[in-house]
């Protein structure tokens, strides 16, 4: 299968009919062999029932529902079990991406042999104030963590190679930053493309401003358990040594006091004898939040788990 198309969609409905059209169109032009599978993230709209019927008309089409909204992240992970295309696209449902650059995506990934090509939305059609200024923040500070160039995470639109979202595991809120896990997953061809942006047709946005400061969170998250999830220990036991040496470095220091000028020496008058518990105390907390924190590491599954209500298709 050359392509599948992994589209998450909550209260969608009016968008899908003209979606699943536009999408046939490009992919008989192109003569691919394809799937496109829907995954409903809960909607309560009529959704589902219209994935159904487009289902009857066009065999490619499959579809996923969950029993809830899990969030778009939740959605991905799903579409990507499933997925069996050579390369695997993901794209909104509510007509913001363009079909029309499934070609030039699938030929990067393809003929020029990267890993994951990332939607670059240069010219967008959103509000400028609540979502464009926050973005370039977001995009400027996830560059700098991540160390990928890239302008615009958060694009819907995303093409990989087929072993990518099979190594990857989104979960969280963390489809915003796909090409961070990529690259930790060891996937280096990394890049962007300048894709067409358009204006919502139908239906609402489905994130509003705390989108940002649930960004944010996921960024130091993602860095932290990016780098110390398999080994708490190293950070959370260096810190605590280091915290505990100067507080048994101060209270030595007081004992040796103490015994010199047994009479004049009032220990407890003293900052630094406050000092010396407190420290003492924080660095046995931190060794014991990594001894925890190494213990619940070692036992965890690592596996996300959603209730699919029905699936067709698949
Ligand atoms: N979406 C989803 N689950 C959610 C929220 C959004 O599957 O909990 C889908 C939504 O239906 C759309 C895509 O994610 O297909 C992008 O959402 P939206 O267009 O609302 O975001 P925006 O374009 O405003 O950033
Ligand atoms: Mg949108």
């Amino acid at each position: 299968m050359d392509i599948s198309l992994v589209i998450p969609l909550l209260d969608e409905a009016e968008s899908l009919p003209e979606l699943a059209a536009w999408i046939e169109k490009v992919m008989l032009e192109n003569r691919y062999s394809y799937e496109v599978i829907f995954v409903d993230d809960g909607s309560t709209d009529n959704s589902w029932d219209v994935i159904q019927e487009l289902r009857s008309k066009n065999s490619n089409i499959k579809g996923i529902k969950f029993q809830r909204n899990y969030g778009k992240s939740a959605a991905l992970y799903e579409g990507f079990r499933v997925a069996q295309g050579e390369v695997v696209i993901t794209m909104d449902a509510d007509l913001q991406d363009s079909p029309d650059e499934i070609p030039e995506l699938r030929k990067m990934i393809i003929q020029d042999r990267y890993d994951l090509v990332s939607g670059w939305k240069k010219k967008r059609y959103d509000n400028t104030l609540t979502k464009n200024i926050p973005s370039k923040l977001f995009n400027a500070v996830t560059r700098r963590v991540s160390g990928i160039k890239l302008h615009d995470f958060n694009c819907g639109l995303k093409a990989y190679r087929n072993k990518v979202v099979k190594s990857i595991e989104v979960y969280g809120e963390m489809h915003r930053y796909i090409p961070v896990l990529a690259k930790w997953a060891g996937f280096k061809k990394i890049t962007e493309k300048t894709v067409e942006h358009r204006p919502r047709k139908y239906g609402v946005s489905k994130f509003g401003w705390r989108r940002f400061v649930n960004g944010f969170l996921d960024l130091l998250s993602l860095r932290f358990v990016g780098k110390f999830a398999k080994r708490p220990m190293h950070f959370f036991g260096l810190w605590g040594s280091i915290f505990f040496l100067i507080g048994l470095g101060i209270a030595l220091y007081l004992i040796i006091s103490k015994f010199i000028h047994p009479t004049t020496f009032a220990l407890t008058n003293r900052p630094d004898f406050y000092l010396a518990l407190t420290t003492l105390i924080v660095g046995m907390q931190l060794f014991l939040a990594g001894f925890i924190a190494e213990l619940v590491s070692r036992n965890a599954a690592g596996r996300n788990f959603y209730l699919i209500e029905d699936k067709t298709g698949l």
